[in-house]
């Protein structure tokens, strides 16, 4: 072990009594949230250790590989803002950046700071366990190693665990069947059949891509999505010096939004105090892309029912006018009845509903008109008929939130496991700290807000940042979630989800709610609370000296 990675931090307060744990912290998954932390608690004098089962870093950007795949975020604010001088340093090259140009801004990031020696590839944490008398983790790899640290910290993403669905035959399929997330690196499509199921994001990026190529591309839709438009432009010499000349202010602004993103909102606007004809106005003045449209144009949309469905009108339409045969128009395009806008999470367009004219792409009614039935050897069967195939993409979601922390064994004080704790709900501290779980962070967990998630990562590594300066400070060495903090927080989050829209996520399979699963009941996944009051509410929770931690000092 180096002096490097001894660390000089927390590791120090009792080293005579115990033997010293091989690092101060660990961490899991090396994508934005593992950057971070070596990031910040290198700079207190922590050693760390990041590890990933990938052969690279990028995290979602590693694995989501498939061909269209990009930030649904605005590449300017996707990402770390710790350093004002690499934020001056990159230069994006469009709107909306492609998996590899995100890998690439990672790698720079790595590289600039040197955080290489830090990050184990290729390595699989397959369980860890919390060790009390000691008062330290041990992780054990797929190699069978195994390696101790005082804080164990989870980077392991909030969606990152596919969602394989139980359809009958699924090991039948002759030719390649894969997840959209492990999609072949270097596949050659060109030519082949497709047969692509689900329609939510992921699809949504795929199949315009993909229809370039292949010699037919068919979608297996179960519930149809609002999709708003992406509008991708390439970054002008222009627009990257204004964001240049404007970053201090655009990273405050990332801080200060209900969403984590550098928009202008809250608007001041209600759809409920303004003139009908002037709603139109208004939605049709914003129709310039992004997310942008939903948070830039009145702030009651996923509020007040009302306005949501005059949303949920405006955009079907606007959805419509993009497929020329009336039948898949109505198909792509929910009903406004069906569910509100955002009770699931909405795609952005780069390409897919024009891509629905071409002879090569069909769409087809797998919730009504005919029902999936198994895979066959050669393809997909409905009630209807059988379509062959050449390869099968499962373009069907994650376990969101906490999929990624139930896939192995993560054992807490009293031996009970994430996965058992959270069978019938998911609680936790402000999606960071779990009670049972001494010594675990969790960076983005269950309960944080769906939000930018570099903006989000940053403002939790900076929280856990603190509580280890502190613990440090005072020679703790033991921190315990308090569970009253995580019933307080739990009832919190509940109560306002409840008074969203997005309460409606269980009607429509949500990942947002965990509707998607079909091994656990639906449940309150995310804090609705707005990511501004979120953060504020993380850093008083700093000020105030963390108190819904206990603070132990173990062999004292
Ligand atoms: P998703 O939105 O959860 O969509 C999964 C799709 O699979 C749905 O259409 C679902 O139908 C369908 N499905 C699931 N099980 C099925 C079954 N047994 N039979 C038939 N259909 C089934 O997943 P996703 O598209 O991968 O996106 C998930 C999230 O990842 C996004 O919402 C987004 O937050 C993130 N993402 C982000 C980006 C980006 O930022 N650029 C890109 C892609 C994804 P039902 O709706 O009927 O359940």
């Amino acid at each position: 072990m180096t002096t490097e990675e001894t660390g000089t931090g927390v590791a120090t307060a009792t080293r005579e009594s115990k033997p010293a744990p091989d690092f101060d912290a660990i961490g899991i998954g090396a994508g934005f949230a593992g950057l971070a932390l070596i990031h910040y608690l290198r700079k207190e004098g922590l050693s760390i250790r990041v590890f990933d089962r990938a052969p690279d870093i990028g995290g979602t950007w590693s694995w989501n590989c498939y061909p269209g795949a990009a930030t649904d975020s605005e590449s300017y604010y996707y990402c770390l803002t710790f350093s004002k001088d690499l934020l001056q340093k990159w230069s994006w090259t469009k709107r909306y950046p492609g998996f590899e140009e995100t890998q690439a801004y990672m790698r720079f990031v790595a590289d600039e700071c040197d955080m290489w020696p830090h990050i184990q590839l290729d390595t699989e944490i397959v369980k860890a366990e919390y060790l009390g008398e000691l008062g330290y983790w041990r992780v054990t790899t797929d190699a069978d190693e195994t390696y101790t640290c005082r804080f164990l910290i989870s980077g392991m993403g909030m969606i990152s665990e596919p969602m394989i669905p139980k359809i009958e035959g699924l090991d039948r399929f002759e030719g390649p069947i894969f997840h959209s997330s492990r999609w072949p690196r270097g596949l050659d499509y060109a030519g082949k059949k497709i047969a692509v199921i689900g329609s939510g994001s992921t699809t949504v990026q795929l199949v315009p891509v993909l229809a370039e190529k292949a010699a037919s591309v068919t979608v297996f839709q179960r519930t149809p999505n609002y999709i708003l438009p992406a509008m991708q432009r390439p970054m002008t010499s222009e627009w990257e010096r204004e964001i240049k000349e404007n970053y201090d202010e655009i990273v405050e602004k990332c801080r200060n939004h209900a969403f984590g993103m550098a928009f202008d909102s809250p608007t001041g606007r209600t759809v409920a105090d303004t003139p009908a004809d002037e709603v139109q106005r208004v939605f049709e003045e914003n129709w310039t892309g992004s997310f942008r449209w939903v948070f830039e144009t009145f702030d009651d949309l996923l509020t007040n029912p009302e306005a949501n469905r005059l949303a949920s009108e405006f955009i079907t339409r606007k959805m419509k006018e993009q497929v020329e045969d009336p039948e898949i128009a109505d198909l792509v395009a929910p009903n406004v009845d069906d569910y509100p806008l955002f009770a699931k999470r909405p795609p952005l367009d780069h390409g897919y509903l024009s891509s629905l004219n071409r002879d090569n792409v069909t769409l087809v009614d797998i919730k009504e008109r005919e029902p999936l039935q198994e895979i066959t050897e050669t393809g997909l069967r409905t009630t209807r008929k059988d379509y062959e195939c050449d390869i099968i993409v499962l373009a069907t979601g994650f376990k969101a939130y906490t999929g990624a922390l139930e896939a192995f064994p993560i054992y807490g004080s009293n031996g009970q496991t994430l996965r058992e704790k959270w069978e019938r709900s998911s609680d936790s501290i402000m999606g960071v700290c779990v009670a049972g779980f001494p010594n675990l962070f969790i960076v983005t967990g269950p309960q944080a807000p769906f939000a930018n998630l570099p903006t989000s990562i940053e403002q939790n590594v900076i929280w856990i940042t603190r509580c280890l300066q502190k613990m440090q400070h005072e020679g703790y060495n033991v921190f315990k979630p308090r569970i009253e903090a995580e019933r307080e927080w739990t009832a919190h989050t509940a109560e306002i989800h409840n008074q969203t829209l997005m309460a409606h996520g269980d009607e429509v399979n949500s990942w947002m709610m965990g509707a998607n699963r079909d091994d656990k009941a639906p449940r309150v996944l995310i804090y609705f609370g707005g990511a501004d009051a979120y953060y504020d509410k993380l850093d008083q929770s700093a000020d105030e000296g963390f108190p819904e931690l206990e603070f132990v000092k173990l062999n004292a």
